[in-house]
């Protein structure tokens, strides 16, 4: 006896992980990034082909690589940039926008394991690579709505907030004078609720648009090339 043959009209296909989900979010929910819904995409890349040489070459067109190719090109070195898909669409187009100051770890607990020396100049790294951002967004005029936003961690239990108010006794000893101690009768202000029982405000901290960021940098400094690996 041969194979059975399936009866006509039931020719269903195997399902697709993830594709129900899929189908059932986009009805309630918008999948494009807003950074990337909310700005142009990178249009100025070079068209004719890639040049037999250059001082230097870069594979990847995100955060990464364009503020390399950038620091490169205001040094006056030749630099090609080589991007798969788009310019600043993948992690550097899809983020969180958020430029934070800081340790993402409790500084009460690294000044103790680290020492206090070390977890200052690591505090400190931070601070600068914000103020980097900051000035290259000034200097390059790149309209990317960079704003000291602050950032907050926010206390769920009475004993996290004893924690921040640890932190910012330590951090306002010449640390980060920056740093504001938010009470639990006050942080409905900040965060527009009243759960929490206080936090610590990082008032160095910002935001930007993820893919504003991007748009003068490289247009000013370098030709930058898709490399074919992934045609859209
Ligand atoms: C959901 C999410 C939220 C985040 N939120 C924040 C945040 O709020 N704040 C923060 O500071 N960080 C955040 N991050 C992290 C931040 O976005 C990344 O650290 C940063 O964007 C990494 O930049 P990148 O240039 O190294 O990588 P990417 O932006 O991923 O760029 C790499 C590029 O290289 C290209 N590429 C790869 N291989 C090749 C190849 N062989 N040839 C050519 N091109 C290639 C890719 O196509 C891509 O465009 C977040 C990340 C994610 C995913």
């Amino acid at each position: 006896m041969g194979p059975r043959k399936k009866p006509e009209g039931d020719r269903r296909r195997a399902p697709v992980p993830g594709e129900d989900l899929q189908n059932s979010t986009t009805e309630v929910m918008k999948l494009q990034p807003y950074w990337l819904d909310s700005a142009p995409a990178f249009a100025a890349g070079a068209e004719e082909p890639l040049p037999a040489k250059c001082d230097v070459a870069i594979v990847g067109g995100g955060f990464t690589g364009l503020s390399a190719a950038l620091a490169f090109a205001r040094q006056g070195i030749d630099v090609v940039v080589l991007e798969a898909g788009s310019v600043a669409a993948a992690a550097s187009g899809r983020n969180g926008g958020h430029c934070n100051n800081g340790l993402a770890h409790d500084f009460t607990a690294t000044a103790a394991r680290l020492g206090l020396e070390k977890a200052s100049a690591l505090y400190r790294a931070y601070d600068s690579a914000v103020d980097t951002v900051e000035s290259v967004a000034r200097e390059e005029s790149i309209d990317c709505d960079f704003r000291r936003s602050g950032k907050i961690q926010l206390a769920s239990k009475p004993r996290h907030f004893e924690r921040l108010q640890k932190t910012h006794e330590i951090l306002s000893h010449g640390i980060d004078t920056q740093t504001r101690l938010i009470p639990r009768a006050e942080i409905g202000r900040e965060v527009k609720s009243t759960s929490f029982h206080g936090g610590l405000l990082y008032e160095r901290s910002a935001s930007l648009h993820g893919r504003r960021a991007h748009r003068r940098s490289r247009s000013r400094c370098m030709r930058a090339h898709r490399c074919g690996l992934q045609p859209r």
